[in-house]
């Protein structure tokens, strides 16, 4: 048994809309999942093989990328970039969701090597963690020629994910429809391109594809980069129950319309975040705290609930076992303070003004797997390990 505490905790944000703010100081961790959570002076502290003395910082689930692009272990041919997936664990990021094996030099589009493809993705992620990083892969695009069985294959192969829709040859909302219905049949979760061409050769999605499409989560409602027309994204919050994606390497006026339209439908727990990287763009290793700032920021957000969009919200729209502090969710955390000499009173004010925290420990399945993040603004205070 591998007890882990984390004493000290200054704030500890929860991850869930309907209680950001948990008034407690103190976590215990066992085998990798959360048992307490509470005041310390209540709980039995003894036999821990690891102490965290969080020096009064502040605690979240780790967080979240729903959107991103990954190919093999921690290197991108996109932007033939190493080690990218440990920088966003400096960004405080323990969770990435991949949303297509796109930059596969000579990616296979028949229809074996796009199943081969998408089974190996899920394999060498399942098999390897880059610095820890969760990273769930294998998310085929779809084709045309794709039939039914194809679907029933790669979910009995341990393939839970559809690509972005749109990124292959089926861009039509009744093929999209049909093939969609197919994946959700055999328990895969299935996300769309939303708005114009991203890079040369991939094209143009509109809202009518993507409400007729009915993909479980609208990927990048805020394009990636050109959004779509504002009365269509207006139409797409308002038209279906699909989660909203908003995401870096997108347009950020789009993203603030989107939020403002999520919250006057009172529907802001459908909001997720990704970064979308790497990408045209570059890859963004801050990207989702950057997200959490500018959303809180521009969009006046609180921000322990801006910091619900990028941990809690992903975790439930995608069926996570991370991203909530509760019991028996893993123990997968990210410790920040308010950064050095940066405005505001404390950490959430200064983030509602827009900047970024610093982040001073990561944490995966009860293990430390990061300690000062080498891309954040430093932080104020650092936790310690006791014993150190
Ligand atoms: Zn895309």
């Amino acid at each position: 048994m591998s007890k882990l505490v984390i004493r000290n905790i200054g704030l500890l944000l929860s991850g869930k809309m309907e209680k950001p703010i948990l008034d407690a100081d103190c976590i215990i961790a066992v085998d990798g999942k959360i048992v307490a959570i509470g005041k310390a002076a209540d709980m039995d502290l003894s036999g821990a093989e690891t102490v965290v003395d969080a020096k009064g910082v502040t605690l979240a689930p780790g967080l979240i990328d729903s959107h991103i692009h990954p190919v093999i272990g921690d290197y991108t041919p996109r932007q033939q970039q190493l080690s990218w997936i440990d920088s966003t664990l400096n960004g405080g990021v323990t969770t990435m969701i991949s949303a297509g094996e796109v930059h596969l030099p000579g990616r296979p589009k028949d229809i074996v090597g796009l199943k081969a493809l998408a089974i190996a993705s899920q394999r060498w992620y399942e098999n390897f963690r880059p610095s820890g990083v969760k990273v769930h892969a294998g998310a085929p695009v779809i084709e045309q020629g794709l039939e039914e069985h194809d679907f029933k294959e790669m979910a009995d192969a341990g393939v839970k994910l559809l690509g972005e829709v749109g990124l292959g040859t089926v861009k039509d909302g009744p093929t999209a429809k049909k093939m969609v219905d197919w994946a959700r049949k055999y328990g895969m979760q299935s996300t769309i391109h939303t708005g114009g061409p991203s890079i040369p050769g991939s094209g143009l999605i509109d809202a009518d594809v993507v409400l007729e499409a009915g993909t479980d989560v609208i990927g990048h409602i805020n394009g990636g980069h050109s959004a779509l027309p504002d009365d269509q994204i207006v139409c797409l919050c308002e038209s279906c129950q699909a989660g909203l994606e908003i995401v870096h390497n997108g347009n950020e006026r789009a993203a603030l319309l989107t939020l403002n339209t999520a919250r006057e439908l009172k529907q802001l727990d459908r909001v997720i975040l990704g970064t979308d990287g790497p990408a045209g763009s570059g890859v963004q290793p801050l990207g989702i705290l950057r997200m959490i700032a500018m959303l809180s920021s521009l969009g006046n957000v609180p921000a322990e609930i801006a910091f619900c969009f990028g941990t809690g919200n992903t975790a439930r729209q995608r069926e996570l076992d991370v991203g909530l502090i509760e019991e028996g969710y893993c123990a997968d955390f990210v410790l920040m303070d308010q950064a050095q000499h940066a405005p505001g009173k404390t950490i959430l004010e200064s983030v509602e003004l827009g900047n970024l925290p610093g982040v001073g420990m990561t944490i995966i399945d009860g293990k430390v797997t990061s300690r000062r993040s080498r891309n954040t603004p430093p932080a104020g205070d650092i936790p310690l390990i006791e014993g150190e």
